[in-house]
């Protein structure tokens, strides 16, 4: 038996678990190679204390769009701190739930800064939110963005989806999409190169209990049964997607080995 192909979550909140430091090592134990995100800049040198040099777990800088307002004061943060990281995440923007023309325009301010830093460093691997904001965050990003973005929990339009696949959108599914029958037909239309797997841990959860890396395991099976190919095959599908992931970039200093 060819040996498995290492899992992948490329979308963790592994600083909102109650044991973090417990989470990355089983992170390292197991292998699964992990995207810790961050929501606010001014939690990311706690983060990335946590990691510290473990070989599956890379630390992204984020302001996420719900906390925009909140903490627009700490993008002077996220510019200063984007240099220690190849990832970026959790940022993008959130139209959801009639949020005021004022809020959107503070979301959009921060998350155009930091795709145009993101530009100009040009080697930048991306974790994007877009609840009811898709068209925006694709306009944001725009043709010839130097770098990699992946559109986590994508839940928008066929048409937007066309969109981001055009622009090279890689996209993260997890095991509560898997939930959607609705998802169904958005996974179709993705094609396969562009497939990955996240948990969004702690926030999804199974039987009450918040989903932890190695739990895409049953996003692999929801893929490969919509798919209808092997599980197996899915999962290896998905290692040579993040691996190609890495290499759309020049540097490759972070690269897992
Ligand atoms: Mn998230």
């Amino acid at each position: 038996m060819p040996r498995l192909a290492p899992l992948i979550d490329t979308h963790c909140h592994v600083d909102l678990y109650p044991d973090p430091h417990r989470l990355a090592d089983l992170i390292e134990a197991e292998r699964t190679y992990c995207v810790a995100v961050t929501n606010a800049p001014s939690v990311f040198p706690a983060m990335e204390a946590i990691a510290g040099n473990k070989r599956h777990l890379r630390v992204a800088i984020g302001l996420h769009p719900e906390l925009a307002v909140e903490r627009q004061h700490e993008l002077p943060l996220l510019l200063q701190y984007l240099p220690r990281t190849r990832y970026v995440g959790e940022v993008g923007l959130d139209y959801s739930d009639g949020k005021p023309q004022a809020d959107r325009a503070v979301q959009r301010r921060i998350f155009e800064a930091i795709i145009e830093a993101c530009d100009d460093a040009g080697n930048k691997i991306l974790t994007i939110h877009s609840r009811r904001a898709e068209a925006d965050v694709l306009d944001a990003i725009g043709k010839g963005f130097r770098g990699q973005f992946i559109l986590h929990w994508y839940s928008g339009s066929l048409k937007n989806l066309e969109r981001g696949i055009e622009l090279g959108a890689f996209f993260s599914i997890n095991v509560a999409m898997a939930r959607s029958r609705r998802f169904d037909s958005i996974l179709k239309r993705i094609p396969r190169d562009r497939i990955l797997t996240e948990s969004d841990g702690p926030f999804v959860r199974i039987r009450n209990e918040p989903v932890w890396p190695s739990s895409v395991a049953q996003t692999l099976a929801y893929i490969s049964s919509v798919w209808g190919r092997p599980i197996d095959e899915v999962r290896a599908t998905v290692f040579e997607n993040f691996w190609r992931l890495l290499a759309g970039s020049h540097d490759d200093s972070q690269h897992p080995r």
